[in-house]
């Protein structure tokens, strides 16, 4: 804590302190641009106490109070732990070494994401609407997506639903962006796994990239399969009734989906069901025959781009 104390300096904490507006607790110091002011450590029974300070007291009172309070209040643990990762100098230098890297690029692939709930492409749209219109005020829904998060809440309930430790092991890996052990382990040929892919055309990486993208892979489906078996367990835990596999409604072109969610949604049109259909999207060149490229990300000024692509390559299949 000693060098964020030292950053406030007390020509702001007095500046704070003789406002007509007194510094605010709690949620408002969300601008984390702004310079952070911190009590004395021996001064911080009094900052609790001036955070108690009902806003509607006078100024002229405070100016009376402030003569025996700290000058600055006590930060949320959020904004202390904000301002630390940007300023303190360790934590600059680790930004440093890692910028440009791989870890930093899987990082900013994991970031939380937040969506307008209502946009005309969202599959979700008509409930989404249903909901805004039903909710008291009429602030825009939106949907926060945190890549990771489930990680937090998640728990095998069998011993059929845990992870593989090799699949966990992978997973961890290849998320942070670190080799994986199990390729890692292969025999090498100047610092690269000697072993090649079954397509026969690229050697094995040591980060997964090409097993990811390469079509010729025979794990690919199993892949796919495996996620689909493991999604589609999840909505009967939400009270929906679900088709999987041939039981799924075709659509005129005689396509069938991975799994359909019967009945998900009643209205006064009647009941919709809605199939979706899985597709795995890898960030990074694999498979490319520019070799130099392989490892990189595919679009690295739009992070979601292969998610799109993936997303219409899908549409224009079921249209065709
Ligand atoms: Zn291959």
């Amino acid at each position: 804590m000693a060098q964020p104390t030292q950053a406030s300096d007390a020509g702001d904490g007095a500046a704070a302190n003789t406002d007509a507006h007194p510094q605010p607790h709690a949620g408002s110091q969300d601008n984390c641009n702004s310079k952070l002011l911190l009590p004395e450590l021996d001064c911080l029974h009094l900052a609790f106490k001036w955070s108690q300070v009902s806003p509607t007291v006078s100024s002229s009172s405070q100016d009376q109070q402030s003569q025996h309070l700290p000058k600055s209040v006590i930060p949320t643990h959020r904004r202390v732990t904000e301002q630390l990762t940007r300023n303190w100098a360790p934590f600059k230098v680790l930004r440093q070494c890692y910028a440009g890297t791989r870890f930093e690029e899987q990082r900013q692939l994991h970031l939380p994401q937040k969506h307008k709930a209502t946009v005309a492409d969202s599959t979700l749209r008509v409930e989404m609407n249903g909901l805004e219109e039903q909710a008291d005020n009429t602030k825009a829904l939106e949907l926060f997506w945190k890549p990771l998060s489930w990680l937090g809440t998640i728990r095998p309930t069998s011993a059929n639903n845990a992870f593989d430790p090799a699949i966990w092991e992978t997973f961890v890996s290849t998320t942070l962006g670190l080799e994986v052990p199990i390729l890692a382990s292969l025999p090498l040929l100047h610092n690269s796994p000697l072993a090649k892919c079954s397509c026969k055309k690229f050697c094995m990486d040591f980060h997964c990239d090409h097993t990811s993208t390469c079509t010729a892979h025979s794990g690919a489906t199993k892949e796919h399969n495996w996620m689909v078996s493991v999604l589609w367990l999840l909505f009967p835990t939400a009270g929906h009734w679900v088709r999987t596999q041939h039981d799924v409604t075709a659509n005129a072109g005689q396509r069938r989906g991975d799994v359909e969610v019967r009945s998900y949604l009643r209205d006064q049109a009647g009941s919709r069901s809605l199939v979706f259909d899985l597709s795995i999207a890898h960030d990074r060149f694999g498979s490319s025959n520019h070799v130099q490229q392989n490892g990189s990300l595919s679009h690295p000024e739009d992070l979601d781009c292969p998610m799109r692509v993936a997303v219409q390559r899908k549409t224009i299949t079921y249209k065709s």
